[in-house]
């Protein structure tokens, strides 16, 4: 396989046979409680955040009644989750945001979203894909080091992995696509995990490849 268009292709198909369904790993219940557990879930496992948040919904789980819960509270319940001061401060002012800015809804743009204390691209895009389903590709840690494993980006940094990635897949595609990148890399392709000859998809988009490949951060 030359081409990072063939490559793409082969790997939008195997991926969809590995995983015809894409639940959102996330547990919520609408737009504030995804957007709160993805910023949660910053350096920390998604199982982690599925173990937290239903204690933190039991606190407030709408963007009026955690506006009213003292940071420390907040802090308290999410402690597990790490950077626990700093999430627990986004959360709050978030929350008042929300209410003053945006009739306690979560807006649905990319721009709104991101002037969100503790919500970066990433976050925002995670929100506008699986809460709106609005096309986005968030590039996390997992996607930046399989695109690059996959020879689909040079991996300069996560934006440019982001710009070949929406370049090389139907924009249709990328809300399921990026959750089955996901599901792949943690199940097979892990950092540590391989040197980039194991299995069937390097061996197909990679097949010159003998030396372990190196991928930057
Ligand atoms: S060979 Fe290794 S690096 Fe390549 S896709 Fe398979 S598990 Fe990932």
């Amino acid at each position: 396989m030359t081409t990072k268009v063939e490559r793409a292709e082969f790997i939008d198909r195997r991926l969809a046979e590995l995983y015809p369904e894409t639940p959102v790993p996330l547990d919520h219940r609408d737009a504030y409680t995804l957007l709160v557990a993805v910023l949660l879930s910053a350096q920390c496992t998604d199982k982690r955040v599925n173990l937290v948040t239903p204690h933190l919904w039991a606190l407030a789980d709408t963007p009026a009644k955690m506006a009213l819960v003292p940071v420390a509270e907040i802090q308290r319940v999410i402690r597990p989750c790490g950077l626990s001061p700093q999430k627990a401060k986004a959360i709050a002012g978030l929350s008042r945001i929300l209410v003053e800015k945006h009739r306690g809804q979560v807006p649905r743009t990319f721009a709104e979203l991101e002037e969100l204390p503790g919500v970066g691209h990433k976050t925002a895009s995670v929100v506008m894909a699986q809460a709106f389903g609005v096309p986005a590709f968030p590039v996390d840690t997992h996607i930046h080091r399989l695109a690059q494993r996959w020879k689909l980006t040079n991996g300069h940094n996560v934006e440019q992995t982001e710009a070949d990635l929406k370049r090389l897949f139907p924009q249709e595609r990328w809300n399921q696509l990026h959750l089955r990148i996901i599901f792949y890399g943690r199940e097979h392709c892990t950092a540590h995990g391989c040197d980039g000859t194991d299995c069937e998809i390097c061996r197909t988009v990679a097949p010159e490849r003998k030396r372990p490949v190196k991928t930057k951060k």
